[in-house]
C-alpha cells in the first residue's frame, strides 16, 4: 500500500534526502536514489501516479535525488516530474506497441550489438541509468539484470566490430555507459581506439541531465586519452525540457568540450512535457548558451505503455516549422522518425520547397521568415529538371511573381 503523504512531509522528507546526500558525489547521488514505491514519500501523488508506480509495465522506477530536485512535489504536471513518476497510461499495453519495434534484436548480430546501418554499429554497453526515464525507449532491456552485459559479451562485440572493416563508427548506449564504473570505460574506449577501421565513437548518455556530478575530472580524462587521431569521441545527450539546463549540467558540458568532445542533444518529442512550440524553442536556447548543438527531435517510439507520451506525427512538425527564423540554424534539431520495423531514421520537415515550374525554369519556396512566396532558377544547361515535383499553371498563377 502506497503512503499518502501530505505538501509537508512531503517537504520534509526532501529536505532530509537532499541533506543526507553529499552534492557532488555521483556515488553518493546513486546510494541516494529514490526507488520504486519510495517515491511516495517525495511527491503528492494523483490518482493516476499511484496506479502507474504500483502496475507499471515499463522499467524500474528510480531518479537521482539531484534530478527529483528539479521536479514539483505538488504538480503532477510538471514535466520533469513527468519523467520521473509513471502514470496510470503506462499500465496499459496497447496493440499497436510493441517491445523492440526498430527490431533491433532481430538486427542483432552477437548479443548487446546492433548492426542496422551498413557503417554503424550500436554497442549497448550496460543497460542501468541513474534516472530511469518513463518514456525510454529502450524498455526492453534498461533496469533488467537479465540483459547485463559481462565483459565476455562485450568482447565478442568488439571480435564482431574487428571482423567488419565496412564499420567506421560505434555508438555506444544501453542503458547509459557512463554508469559503468572509469575502468571498464576505460577498457570500452581502448578498444574502439584500437580498431583501425573505426573512426567514430558516439557516447549516449543522459548523465550531463540526470546526474551532471558524473562528468568527473577522471572520466574526462579518460575521455580526452582515447580522444584523438584514431578515434573521434562524441557526445550526445538528451535534455528534454529548459528546466533541466541548470548550473550543474552547463560544468558538464563544458567539462567535456574541454576535452574536445563536441555534444549534440538528442530530445524526444513528449505529450504534456515538451510538445509545444515557445518551450523547445527555449529549450533550445539554452543548450546552444551552453554550447550543445541541436541534433534531433524523435517522435517517441510504439513502445508499450507509451500512450501517454506520444503526440500526433504533425506536432512535430509544426514545432521544428515554427522554430525556423527563431534561432540559429545549430539550435534546430531535425525531426526524426525511427521507422518501426528496423527501416532506420528518416527526417519528416515542413515544406519549404513548394516545387518547380518549367515553362519559367523557377523553383518556388515559402519563407520561414517572410512568409511569403520565393523564387530562384534551376542552372541553364541542368540535367535535373526532371527531379522536382512540378507546379501546375495554376498553382503558378496564384504564387508568380507580380
Ligand atoms: S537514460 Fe536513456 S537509456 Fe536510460 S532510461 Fe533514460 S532514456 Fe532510457
Amino acid at each position: 500500500m502506497l503512503v499518502q503523504n501530505s505538501l509537508s512531509e512531503v517537504l520534509r522528507a526532501r529536505e532530509e534526502l537532499f541533506s543526507r546526500t553529499n552534492w557532488n558525489d555521483p556515488t553518493s547521488q546513486l546510494q541516494n536514489r529514490v526507488k520504486g514505491e519510495d517515491l511516495a514519500r517525495y511527491f503528492v501523488l494523483s490518482d493516476s501516479e499511484r496506479v502507474g508506480i504500483q502496475n507499471t509495465i515499463r522499467l524500474l522506477v528510480s531518479t537521482t535525488p539531484y534530478y527529483l530536485s528539479l521536479s514539483d512535489p505538488s504538480d503532477p504536471n510538471c514535466p520533469i516530474r513527468r519523467m520521473i513518476v509513471p502514470t496510470k497510461e503506462e499500465a496499459i499495453f496497447s496493440l499497436e506497441e510493441s517491445a523492440d519495434p526498430l527490431e533491433e534484436e532481430r538486427l542483432s548480430p552477437v548479443r548487446g550489438l546492433t548492426h542496422m546501418y551498413p557503417n554503424r554499429v550500436l554497442l549497448f554497453s550496460n543497460h542501468s541509468c541513474s534516472v530511469y526515464c518513463r518514456h525510454c525507449m529502450r524498455g526492453r532491456k534498461v533496469s533488467s539484470n537479465e540483459e547485463r552485459m559481462e565483459k565476455s559479451d562485450l568482447e565478442s562485440a568488439f571480435d564482431y566490430i574487428r571482423n567488419h572493416p565496412e564499420i567506421e563508427d560505434v555508438v555506444v548506449s544501453g542503458g547509459d555507459p557512463l554508469n559503468l564504473a572509469d575502468l571498464r570505460i576505460e577498457w570500452i574506449l581502448k578498444e574502439l581506439n584500437q580498431i583501425p577501421h573505426v573512426k567514430i565513437c558516439r557516447l549516449g548518455t543522459r548523465n550531463p541531465v540526470t546526474l551532471p556530478f558524473r562528468i568527473t575530472d577522471a572520466i574526462c580524462q579518460i575521455i580526452e586519452k582515447y580522444n584523438d587521431d584514431n578515434l573521434s569521441i562524441f557526445c550526445n545527450t538528451q535534455f528534454n525540457h529548459p528546466k533541466e539546463c541548470t548550473k550543474e549540467t552547463k560544468e558538464a558540458i563544458l567539462k567535456l568540450l574541454k576535452v574536445g568532445v563536441s555534444v549534440g542533444n538528442q530530445a524526444v518529442l513528449l505529450k504534456g512535457i515538451n510538445d509545444d512550440e515557445e518551450t523547445m524553442l527555449t529549450l533550445h536556447k539554452k543548450l546552444l548558451e551552453m554550447r550543445v548543438r541541436a541534433y534531433y527531435l524523435y517522435d517517441p517510439e510504439l513502445i508499450p505503455g507509451s500512450r501517454g507520451f506520444r503526440t500526433p506525427l504533425a506536432r512535430g512538425i509544426e514545432i521544428v516549422e515554427y522554430m525556423r527564423g527563431k534561432i540559429g540554424g545549430m539550435g534546430i534539431p531535425q525531426f526524426v522518425n525511427d521507422l518501426p520495423g528496423g527501416g532506420g531514421k528518416i527526417t519528416i520537415g515542413a515544406n519549404w520547397y513548394l516545387g518547380f515550374y518549367p515553362k519559367t525554369r523557377q523553383h518556388v519556396f515559402r519563407s520561414a521568415v517572410t512568409k511569403k512566396i520565393h523564387f530562384s532558377f534551376e542552372p541553364i544547361g541542368s540535367n535535373k529538371e526532371s527531379y522536382y515535383p512540378k507546379i501546375s499553371d495554376e498553382e503558378w498563377e496564384k504564387w508568380k511573381p507580380r
